[in-house]
């Protein structure tokens, strides 16, 4: 059980009121409001003086704060104009902190991150939820140097990147993190740790990124064009969804034929398979293809 600090309420409250700022739904504005939930955060993420710290979206400075006692530098990127005189009211006691007035979709992460090429780059965030896989599937799609990734995100969200084959909550999106991460679930947060409380139940994921995927293959953009499809009707056989999508190119003796092949039944259910066995599927039709 999680019980709501006061202070941190009302301190929020307090400088909420003291800048009349209003909350933007838009830009998924739900502060923190719980200490328990903060001090987690922190501890998960693992921050030492060694660390440059990406915080996407600080709102009123909640965790940048605590992050900035323990990082070399923060590097705030908040999209809401709004929240800068705040954010440089509630941040005055440090001077480890970068505040960036920008979308973090348009930020050049790779550019901070050259920036302080010595240091260890990790993100922290309670993530505005509407960019949620947007962002993490930038991050580590485009292979920035980040060694962790440490975000509160819907609960959903967060299961469905953590899952493991044959769960319900398996599936592509469990695939294209764990391909470059091993997740981590540190906390399930309910909804009133947050004002305003928003409609869904929250958790805080690590994802610790991979010095090399998590399998080797030929061809990537087919394992997850195989692992789409895969997905694509879930309750259906492998051999049915890639041959229905009418778009892989093999028929179904053939499609059977490379299951077989790689030494798995024509009867197999892509939700039961693991990135290695996708991996050596993929590889399979590649011979065919090349
Ligand atoms: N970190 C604060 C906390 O924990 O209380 C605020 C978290 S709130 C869930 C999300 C924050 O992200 C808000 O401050 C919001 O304005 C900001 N935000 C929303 N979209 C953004 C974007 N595309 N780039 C940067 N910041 C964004």
């Amino acid at each position: 059980m999680i019980f709501i600090n006061e202070t941190l309420f009302s301190k929020t409250k307090t400088i909420i009121n003291k800048y009349e700022f209003t909350f933007k739904k838009k830009f998924g504005q739900n502060f923190l409001i719980d200490n328990h939930v903060l001090n987690k955060i922190i501890s998960s993420a693992e921050i030492d003086e060694n660390d440059v710290v990406i915080e996407i979206g600080p709102g009123i400075g909640t965790l940048t704060a605590e992050v900035a006692k323990k990082a070399f530098k923060v590097v705030a990127v908040e999209i809401d104009r709004t929240l800068v005189p705040i954010l440089c009211d509630t941040l005055s006691d440090f001077d480890n902190i970068e505040i960036i007035n920008e979308d973090i979709l348009k930020v050049d992460i790779r550019e901070i991150a050259k920036r302080y090429f010595d240091k260890n780059i990790k993100i922290v965030a309670n993530l505005p939820y509407y960019i949620t896989t947007p962002i993490i599937m930038e991050i580590l799609e485009k292979r920035f140097p980040v060694e962790s990734i440490t975000v509160m995100v819907q609960r959903e969200v967060a299961y469905r990147m953590g899952a493991k084959p044959s769960s319900k909550d398996y599936g592509a999106l469990s695939l294209s993190v764990q391909y470059f991460c091993e997740p981590y679930i540190v906390a399930n947060v309910p909804r009133n740790c947050f004002m305003p409380r928003p409609n869904v139940d929250s958790a805080v994921i690590k994802l610790t990124v991979l010095e090399e995927p998590f399998v080797k293959t030929n061809d990537i953009k087919l394992m997850f064009h195989i692992i789409k499809l895969a997905f694509s009707q879930r309750r259906k056989t492998l051999l049915n969804c890639l041959f229905n999508s009418g778009d892989f190119g093999f028929s179904k003796e053939e499609i059977t034929e490379v299951l077989n092949e790689v030494g798995f039944d024509e009867k197999i259910r892509g939700e039961t398979l693991g990135l290695s066995d996708f991996g050596k599927i993929a590889d399979a039709f590649y011979k065919k293809i090349e």
